[in-house]
């Protein structure tokens, strides 16, 4: 967490605690389920300034407040809803860059149930602060007021940085980097830059201009972006250290190498990886079908089936709906209970006539003799007592096999690292499932001036932890270019 700057009298909320416990939680607007289920759109449409005034007025400023606790980068949630609820957004807006540099991103994708939102005291008698849609309402008011201020940039210091993968990792590291006097270039194996943010996150949840506006501010600052550079294969960590020069190097290349079921039938023409299949929308614009040839298998009509129970899956399913499917299903094995996506995209895909078919695992897939894909055979599943997740063990109930037809089958259940880096790279570490091994206050690696965060250190996880690494790398990294200890 970063230095505090004072509140302004005026944001001091005068109404008493009772009669704010009485506000009810106000609503996001969002597009209306059937017209957006068959376009791009981004489905909330952000609060008006009114509600988000009368939301922050719910906060009812505890001493010890639960939403800073349960927020992974500590964010001042109480300071900032307090300046909301005066009135002064672009100072909320301020205090929240104080410790998320990507707050238009967060506001719209942090699982904010299972963080802020969830530790909020109001949330214990009734429904918590809508923090989510707060930090979205200032951050687009920042945005689009124009009144961003770039910081100031510390003079040259000499040093270099080479950050490999531009997402949320590497896009936090690179703004902090810069503003200590380091230069920065940020390489990218794809032609776009966001990692997941761009390629995974579809349109209608995360609009591509505010990805693009973000990384144009980091531009502006003076970072240095080179993209279609895979690195292990275009050039080595080492040859960036010893022939470019660069003094050190934050890793920060995510976790996007898809898992599948490893059941018979998954060669069948139709099936793909969550991850190809968006990839395919989103970078290849199939999510713009009128002006663009599209990309990927026409889901015009189509049965499709999505396995898996994350946002990938959820991104994947309703992605499916919006290129015309006519029946969209998502297939888990467990119940909605253990559903790790967020609830609200949950919400949002029921609305969109998603059918959820829950405790079902597809045990095969079907195919026709000229190897397009038919169908998926699946069992019914019944949960035992927890696995070492923590969550109740799936078990197949027998006799219970039936098939569902589709055309197209989308596997969604996870991925792990890409090994490129670590193959190419003889004296760096890895874990056993070949995630890079970095101190997690320091994000040291085991080689002298290679840092590592986000995606592939943790194996998949959230924007905000991974924004959160990408900070703590920069500190890092920056205390050993100006001390030289390792
Ligand atoms: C479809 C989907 C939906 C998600 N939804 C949410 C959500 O709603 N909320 C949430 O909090 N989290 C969500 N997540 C998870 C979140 O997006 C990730 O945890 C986060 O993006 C990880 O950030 P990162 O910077 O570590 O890696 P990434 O975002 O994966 O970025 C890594 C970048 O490195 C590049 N790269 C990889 N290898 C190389 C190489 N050898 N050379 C050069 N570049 C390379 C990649 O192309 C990529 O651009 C979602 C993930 C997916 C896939
Ligand atoms: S926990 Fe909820 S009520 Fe308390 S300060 Fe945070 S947002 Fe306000």
């Amino acid at each position: 967490m970063s230095e505090s700057r004072p509140l302004p009298r005026s944001a001091m909320n005068v109404l008493p605690v009772k009669e704010r416990m009485k506000i009810l939680r106000r609503r996001m607007p969002e597009l209306d389920a059937a017209l957006r289920s068959r376009n791009f759109e981004e489905v909330n449409l952000g609060l008006e300034a009114a509600d988000a005034v009368t939301e922050a007025q719910r906060c009812i400023g505890c001493a010890k407040p639960g939403c800073v606790v349960d927020c992974p980068v500590g964010v001042k949630i109480k300071e900032i809803v307090a300046l909301i609820a005066a009135g002064e957004y672009l100072a909320a807006a301020a205090k929240l860059r104080e410790d998320n540099s990507l707050p238009a991103i967060t506001g719209r994708v942090c699982p904010q149930e299972n963080q802020c939102e969830g530790g909020c005291i109001v949330g214990k008698k009734g429904e918590p602060v809508a923090i989510g849609n707060l930090e979205r309402f200032v951050a687009d008011f920042e945005r689009v007021s124009g009144q961003l201020g770039l910081p100031a940039i510390a003079p040259s210091t000499g040093k270099s940085v080479a950050i490999v993968g531009s997402g949320p990792a590497g896009l936090s590291a690179a703004g902090d980097l810069i503003q200590k006097g380091h230069r920065v270039r940020v390489f990218e194996a794809l032609h776009e830059l966001g990692g997941v943010l761009v390629y995974g996150i579809p349109e209608f949840r995360l609009p591509k201009s505010i990805v693009r506006g973000e990384v144009e501010n980091l531009r502006r600052m003076g970072v240095e972006f080179e993209t279609n550079v895979v690195v292990g294969k275009s050039v080595t960590i080492d040859e960036l250290m010893q022939d470019e020069h660069y003094n050190a190097v934050f890793v920060a290349t995510g976790a996007g190498l898809p898992q599948f079921l490893n059941v018979p039938g998954e060669h069948f023409n139709g099936v793909y990886s969550a991850n190809e299949f968006l990839t395919r929308v989103n970078l290849m614009r199939a999510y713009q079908h009128d002006e663009y040839d599209e990309p990927v298998y026409d889901c015009r009509d189509k049965d499709v089936i999505v396995v898996g129970g994350g946002n990938t899956a959820m991104d994947a399913v309703r992605t499916s709906r919006r290129l015309g499917a006519r029946t969209a299903k998502l297939v888990y094995r467990r119940s909605d209970a253990e559903m790790p996506a967020r609830a609200e995209e949950v919400k949002h895909a029921r609305e969109e006539g998603v059918e959820f078919c829950m405790l079902t695992n597809p045990v095969e897939f079907l195919g026709d003799e000229k190897g397009w894909l038919t169908g998926a055979r699946c069992v019914k599943m019944e949960l035992s007592e927890p696995d070492e997740s923590g969550r109740r063990r799936p078990v197949a109930i027998k006799g219970s096999e039936f098939v569902l037809p589709a055309n197209v089958a989308i596997i969604g259940v996870g991925t792990t690292a890409n090994p490129l880096i670590q193959s190419t790279t003889p004296d760096l570490a890895t874990n056993k499932w070949n995630y890079i091994v970095a101190n997690e206050e320091s994000m040291r690696t085991s080689k002298r001036g290679v840092f590592a965060g986000g995606d592939i250190v943790t194996g998949g996880a959230t924007v905000i932890l991974a924004m959160g690494a990408g900070r703590k790398a920069a500190a890092s990294i920056h205390a050993y270019l100006t001390s030289g200890e390792w």
